[in-house]
């Protein structure tokens, strides 16, 4: 659809690229931009050879812009999109381009930024250069402000099948059909989800264990529940211990996906029977509940108030199985 566009010289000022984690957003976002900034286009997409493109595959073409968000955590990661970045963003998409006839900004991971960041790039779209052309990525369009979200073009990208997956897998990478098909399982069909996996067995047996402990921690009494928390205080920092919410809070809102039988993506597919099975006992009230104690208590770990008591209040907010 986009090679079409691009060839016939549709373009718009602004696309958001949407889908769940390791889907290919990037990817897409920034062919995207090499096909924007490619010297000799063929049919609407890049040629990959003139310098354009060159500059572009090296990551130094002057009129390609990138912000991601910053990461922290080791095994499990969180991003934050700071201000600063998108602020000197936006004081360089309307500097003249120094290549190429226009200039290509690309804000990776747009969800994590907060509504100041988002409202400080919402002038840029609202009133864009006429040579530029912004494109933002999203696991949800609905994690955007509103006024981000209308003025893009939306592209939502949808997980592919296993078989498509393995495929890709065995294919392009030469990953051998057995452990393929695995990573294509866990993966629910996102192959940069799959490739991460693949190179990174420890962060696939950490998130594994993180997203198992929701189920039994439903089923534990509130000695177990403590003693989690006590944990947790211990021997992670902060921001594993906020990556380990975040994870959380993905399952849990994956349950309420599936109480509501809502077309939207999950995200820990390999997870449905857990799901299922929390889905099918607790209430719509309280699988809400236990996600804003989630949100309540990632906000409070970043107040430098006591993790442990944090996390206890957390816990016995929850549900029992
Ligand atoms: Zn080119």
């Amino acid at each position: 659809m986009l090679q079409r566009d691009l060839g016939r010289g549709r373009i718009r000022h602004a696309y958001l690229i949407t889908g769940p984690a390791g889907v290919g957003k990037e990817t897409l976002a920034l062919n995207l931009a090499n096909a924007l900034l490619c010297d000799n286009p063929v049919d609407g997409d890049a040629c990959g050879q003139c310098r354009a493109c060159l500059l572009t595959s090296r990551a130094t073409h002057p009129d390609l812009l990138k912000v991601t968000p910053e990461i922290s955590g080791k095994r499990i990661r969180t991003g934050k999109v700071k201000i600063e970045a998108i602020r000197q963003l936006i004081y360089d998409v309307n500097l003249k381009p120094v290549e190429a006839g226009r200039r290509v900004a690309c804000l990776i991971g747009f969800d994590a930024a907060n509504d100041q960041s988002q409202n400080a790039l919402l002038k840029t779209l609202e009133e864009p250069p006429g040579n530029v052309v912004v494109i933002l990525t999203a696991e949800s369009a609905d994690a955007l402000l509103p006024t981000i979200r209308s003025r893009c073009e939306v592209i939502a990208l949808r997980p592919l099948t296993t078989a498509e997956t393995r495929d890709f897998l065995v294919a392009g990478h030469a990953i051998d059909r057995e452990r393929a098909d695995l990573l294509a399982r866990v993966s629910g069909g996102r192959p940069g989800f799959a490739l991460r996996l693949a190179h990174d067995p420890d962060s696939l047996a950490e998130r594994q264990t993180t997203l198992a402990a929701v189920r039994s921690l439903l089923s534990a009494n509130r000695v177990t529940r403590f003693a989690m928390a006590e944990r947790l205080a211990r021997e992670a920092t902060v921001d594993e211990i906020q990556a380990t919410l975040q994870l959380w809070a993905s399952l849990w809102r994956d349950v309420l996906l599936a109480m509501t039988d809502a077309d939207l993506p999950r995200t820990n597919l390999d997870f449905d029977a857990d799901i299922a099975a929390i889905a099918r006992v607790v209430t719509p009230a309280a699988g809400r509940q236990a996600l804003a104690a989630l949100t309540r208590t990632a906000n409070l770990l970043g107040r430098n108030i006591n993790a442990r008591l944090a996390l206890e209040v957390m816990l016995m907010s929850w549900p029992t199985l």
